[in-house]
């Protein structure tokens, strides 16, 4: 496997920008409020600068990272530690995700300030989210039994793991996989997550798309549209997107009421009726007789799963669902080209500060280049 010794355009002058930037150093100033020295004594700067390298340079460890570093003129400058000699260690950067952990609110600021900052650039953002959730295997091997026809496995090296179902992709087929999930809302707009959280494998992803709206709508932005493909297309869902006035863009699954045509638009003997708006204070469509000679002319169709605000015979409907492509994308780029995969830590809540760590420096870096437009077109 290639080594990502080979930096991505400036990454080095990208993470000292990074750190310069007023929502990480706010992180570090309030990590380091905590009175936390990380042993022996590197400063919490250089620490947050090591979490933001990993991710900037692709590495699956911290072992890589600190070695990179210490090779990396450039990278020691930026992080302030410019002898080798006070590169931070292994061990320290250990430490300092047991820090991270214990203090998880402060990084969760960290990442509110991040994206309200990006929502400031652009005000459309999060109005059409797509949601989904991607399989993240385990730093572990969850088969029952250590051999063929051997002893059963008695020790779990990660017991939060489960068994989980992932879906075909052009790559490789489907099928069942030992890990962990990724949940996440991201918006069709400008293609960044909003929203994410990290659950055992195992958990059904319906039980997330609801908490992961509250989430996106607690950081402020006013959600539209909920794109979801079919295997969250149900009535709960459909309901719950309707309460918090976001309407939902699914796929049909196709149930028994779907089969006996229940889904399709009104009919008369002039034909199939057309839609004719949609009206979401009275949670209905407007459907009219296609020649206008039936009495009357129109009636409104109660909004549910099966007849949804922005019904799916509409360009609008189909072309939200294909802007579903979002989420995709961005699970992909995450795991290849931000080190979210391969996992090399164990445990949900390791593998939930790994995920956090690895969306605020994709985040943080949508946000540094941002101001750097803003910058050169001033
Ligand atoms: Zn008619």
């Amino acid at each position: 496997m290639a080594t990502a010794t080979v930096p991505r355009r400036s990454a080095a002058s990208e993470l000292a920008a990074l750190l310069e930037s007023p929502e990480v150093a706010d992180l570090i100033a309030e990590l380091e409020a905590t009175r936390w020295t990380g042993r022996p004594g590197y400063p919490i700067r250089s620490m947050v600068g090591m979490a933001l390298a990993k991710s900037l340079y692709v590495l699956p460890t911290w072992t890589r990272t600190v070695r990179l570093v210490r090779e990396h003129a450039d990278l020691r400058l930026a992080l302030g530690c410019p002898d080798p000699s006070g590169v931070p260690s292994i061990d320290a950067c250990y430490r300092f995700t047991r820090k991270l952990r214990a203090f998880g609110d402060l990084l969760g600021e960290c990442i509110d300030r991040v994206i309200a900052g990006l929502h400031a650039a652009h005000p459309d953002m999060g109005s059409d989210l797509a949601i989904d959730g991607s399989d993240l295997p385990a730093y572990a091997n969850g088969q029952r039994y250590l051999s063929k026809n051997g002893p059963e496995r008695e020790r779990f090296s990660d017991p939060d793991a489960s068994w989980g179902h992932r879906s075909a992709v052009s790559t490789r087929k489907g099928g069942g996989y030992y890990g962990y999930k990724v949940h996440a809302a991201v918006c069709a707009i400008t293609g960044l997550p909003v929203a994410w959280t990290v659950e055992t494998a195992s958990a059904a992803e319906t039980n997330y798309a609801l908490p992961l709206l509250d989430a996106a709508r607690g950081r402020g932005f006013k959600v539209k549209t909920a794109i979801m493909d079919k295997g969250y297309d149900n009535g709960p869902i459909h309901d719950g997107c309707m309460d918090r006035g976001v309407c939902p863009v699914t796929a049909l699954r196709k149930t028994g009421r779907v089969l006996r045509g229940e889904h399709k638009p009104p009919t008369c003997d002039h034909g199939q009726w057309t839609f004719a708006g949609a009206d979401f204070k009275r949670k209905a469509t407007k459907w009219r007789c296609p020649t206008a000679e039936c009495q009357p002319k129109s009636r409104w169709v109660k909004a549910d799963r099966l007849h949804p605000l922005i019904p799916r015979e509409t360009e609008r409907s189909r072309k939200l669902y294909h802007s579903r492509g979002a989420v995709e994308r961005e699970f992909g780029r995450l795991k290849h080209e931000w080190a979210l995969l391969p996992l090399r830590v164990r445990g949900l809540e390791r593998v939930r500060l790994h995920a956090d760590l690895t969306i605020l420096a994709k985040l943080a870096c949508a946000l540094a280049r941002e101001r750097e437009d803003i910058r050169r077109s001033a």
